[in-house]
């Protein structure tokens, strides 16, 4: 079976139906180039054919992209040249969507056959840049369909004619949210962006398309017809000119140059726009094959799609009968309760939302009331939905509401002592099949569990705040937690489409663990007179969402303090952060809070707008003679996250590196481009990881020790994915 096939009406119209064998959604791969360019070819060689539509046999979508595992393919086929090989393979695709484009016309723009892509919805990646290769875009009008080109969010950029073409069609500036952003639209939205070019009702659709064939149309392109110039100027243009040299400024002010597919995206496109449409294919397929050569890209495409994917599909779940959770309790409905009911809840779930009074129980439901209510004004939610949605939510004091729930969040202040009391006050009130989590972010989950007299069935469901943006959860097991537990955990959060992580139980579980060391290695740094700015830039640079002094003044100053006195106290004389402290305490004493209190490392103005760094930092810790370089400050922020992974892996905190890479971008955005803290020792190398961290050790003390298992793989020039990858190390 093959996943293109024609038919040819009375009429001489031809209906080239996409619909990849064995999935939902239409997936791009080698063979389906190959039997789209056999059918194409013999559309335009048969007399009796006027024009071809492309569509698919997917009720509601299109194409969702290629499948991304043929790139490493691609590479791996070309042998000892895998830049030749991926340049060939590229300009071969374009030759088969140029010839679509140019439908048999010949160099005169005569004859030929249109050729209308009809959409019933989702077109996304190269399901839209066969689209822009047709001479005419239709789409069904299915609100919930997104149109676009997503690639540069997983690291790589539109490389199959999507840059050439848009560039072409709405000019640098209508292009770039598209191209630099991947943002996608409903079919209208994407109409008035100019992406697609008409949008009729679902059962129309093919007869509209046929309607445009029969109507003899005008259909050559217009950068093959002569005197053709890019909407809104080429480069050396004066309006031009503004256009590319904003870009290159949005560009690397957004990315600070640590995306290598953005800058290279910029490149094909400006030099694209210098020269006629089939050079620019080739410029394209250039900076395409340079994206792709960069260990960044599939490093990006490992984590953030292949992997990221696995995990959400229950690539750790245990094999127990599917635990899809109907009836949830949330327990305290404070900051973190509120976001866990409304995720619960628009999932579809019932939820009982529990708090000491019911004011702040009320509290905490009008949160989801007013989160609908803001979707209302963005035209992105209903009336309807928002009654149904908190239709769906009981906010009450009275725990008998929690009869028939199959899983309790506990979200209750972070103090052992009302967790215990609150644990088992709702044992007494549900099933004894009910899963109890806790969504402690510091407390362990095996001493937690002690209240329960059903430890395995209790469990860490850890999420980040706000609750309703982060997309990752990390899923805590306890020393006694069972299969039961866990794989009720992944089920919820898959119904609540988020990604899961499943870490053992230790001491700040795996994401905290890591972010707390890059915050405390930025203030040792204030410590030492380093200036406040070049360790956030240096941060930034390294493509993280803020640096380590901004990321404190955002969660505040006395949580920083309350977590270094609980750790101090557990820790006794272990205890490695004192240098750290000075500065937390100090700026607490103050009561420079950070942004919460309007004044922490920054100033801020009366609205809470950060102004400058708050120069009282530098009469108490004045500015050291010599600064350090660029990169010994990344290479200290940077450490000091991964090695603290490294460790989690050597403790069996973390089971798979996977989730460690995939935790680490989603939970606190670590450097995306390199792939998280194991892709980025793999791109390194560990050898040379291991020589920088005796370096670092030697110089700013034993917190940047190697760790034994980085020795032992730097000494037989292991990687680790191919050490601990499993499947995902042929990416
Ligand atoms: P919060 O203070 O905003 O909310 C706690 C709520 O629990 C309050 O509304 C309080 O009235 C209620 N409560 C206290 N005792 C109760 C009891 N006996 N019965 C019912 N309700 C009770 O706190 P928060 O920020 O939402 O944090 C809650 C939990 O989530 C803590 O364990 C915290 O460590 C964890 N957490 C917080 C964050 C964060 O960023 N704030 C992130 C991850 C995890």
């Amino acid at each position: 079976m093959t996943d293109f096939t024609m038919k040819t009406d009375a009429d001489g119209v031809a209906t080239i139906t996409w619909d990849t064998v064995g999935k939902s959604m239409n997936v791009m791969n080698q063979q389906g180039f190959l039997d789209l360019d056999a059918l194409i070819d013999q559309a335009l060689a048969d007399d009796a054919i006027k024009g071809v539509i492309i569509t698919s046999g997917k009720e509601g979508s299109f194409a969702g992209g290629m499948d991304l595992n043929i790139i490493a393919k691609m590479k791996e086929a070309a042998g000892d040249n895998p830049a030749k090989g991926l340049m060939d393979g590229l300009m071969a695709t374009h030759a088969i969507l140029r010839k679509i484009e140019r439908g048999g016309m010949d160099d005169k723009n005569k004859g030929g056959k249109p050729i209308v892509a009809a959409l019933p919805g989702t077109a996304l990646g190269i399901g839209l840049e066969i689209p822009l290769a047709c001479h005419r875009i239709i789409a069904a009008d299915n609100p919930k369909a997104k149109i676009g080109l997503p690639e540069i969010m997983v690291g790589i950029f539109p490389g199959m004619g999507g840059t050439a073409r848009l560039t072409r069609k709405l000019g640098a500036m209508g292009a770039s949210p598209f191209l630099l952003e991947g943002k996608l639209s409903d079919p209208k939205k994407a109409m008035a962006g100019g992406l697609i070019d008409e949008v009729v009702p679902a059962d129309e659709l093919l007869s509209k398309a046929k309607e445009w064939i029969l109507s003899e149309p005008k259909f050559v392109k217009p950068w093959d017809e002569k005197g053709y110039k890019i909407p809104g100027g080429a480069p050396y243009h004066p309006a031009g000119f503004m256009t590319f040299v904003g870009a290159s400024a949005m560009v690397n002010g957004k990315t600070q140059g640590a995306f290598p597919a953005a800058k290279a995206l910029l490149s094909a496109v400006y030099e694209g726009a210098l020269v006629p449409f089939d050079t620019a294919l080739k410029i394209e397929a250039r900076w395409f094959t340079n994206v792709l050569m960069n260990p960044s890209s599939s490093a990006m495409i490992r984590s953030l799609f292949i992997n990221k994917e696995a995990l959400e599909k229950g690539a750790n779940r245990p094999q127990v009968p599917d635990q899809t959770v109907k009836k949830v309790g949330v327990m305290g409905a404070g900051m973190m309760g509120a976001g866990i009911a409304l995720v619960s809840a628009m999932a579809g779930m019932e939820v009982v939302l529990i708090d000491q009074k019911q004011e702040a129980a009320d509290k905490g439901k009008s949160y989801t009331a007013d989160y609908m209510d803001k979707g209302i004004k963005r035209k992105k939610a209903t009336e309807e939905k928002k009654e149904a949605t908190l239709a769906r939510i009981t906010a009450t004091t009275d725990y008998a509401a929690l009869e028939g729930c199959d899983l309790i969040i506990e979200a209750v202040f972070e103090d052992p002592g009302v967790k215990a009391e609150v644990t088992q006050n709702v044992l007494k009130h549900v099933g004894p099949d009910c899963i109890f989590a806790t969504n402690t972010s510091t407390l362990p989950i095996s001493e937690l569990a002690k209240a329960s007299d059903k430890p395995e069935q209790f469990i860490g469901i850890h999420f980040f705040s706000p609750v309703e943006k982060m997309m990752l959860v990390e899923i805590i097991k306890g020393e006694k937690t069972g299969p039961v537990a866990v794989a009720k955990a992944l089920d919820y959060v898959r119904q609540i489409r988020k990604t899961p992580i499943v870490v053992n139980d230790a001491r700040f579980f795996y994401c905290n663990r890591c972010i707390i060391p890059y915050i405390n290695e930025g203030l040792r740094m204030v410590a030492e007179g380093v200036a406040p700015a070049l360790i956030d830039n240096a941060a930034r640079q390294l493509g993280f969402p803020v640096g380590p002094l901004q990321l404190v003044d955002e969660t505040s100053i006395d949580l920083g303090a309350k977590i270094a006195r609980a750790t101090k106290a557990a820790m006794g004389d272990a205890y490695p952060d004192a240098a750290v402290d000075e500065v937390i305490f100090w700026m607490e004493g103050l009561g420079r809070l950070g942004r919460k209190s309007k004044a922490g490392f920054f100033d801020y103005d009366e609205n809470g707008k950060r102004l400058g760094y708050w120069d009282g930092l530098e009469a108490q810790y004045p500015r050291a003679e010599a600064q350090p370089d660029l990169t010994e400050v990344q290479h200290r922020l940077m450490f000091a996250q991964v090695l603290e992974a490294v460790r989690a892996l050597e403790e069996n905190v973390l089971e798979d590196i996977r989730e460690g890479d995939v935790g680490a971008i989603l939970a606190w955005g670590f450097a995306p481009w390199s792939g998280g803290p194991f892709s980025w020792l793999d791109i390194i190398g560990t050898p040379y990881a291991a020589e920088r961290c005796d370096q670092l050790a030697a110089a700013h003390g034993p917190r940047f020790a190697t760790p034994a298992l980085l020795r032992e793989m730097a000494d037989e020039g292991d990687s680790f994915y191919a050490r601990f990858g499993g499947e995902a190390k042929a990416a």
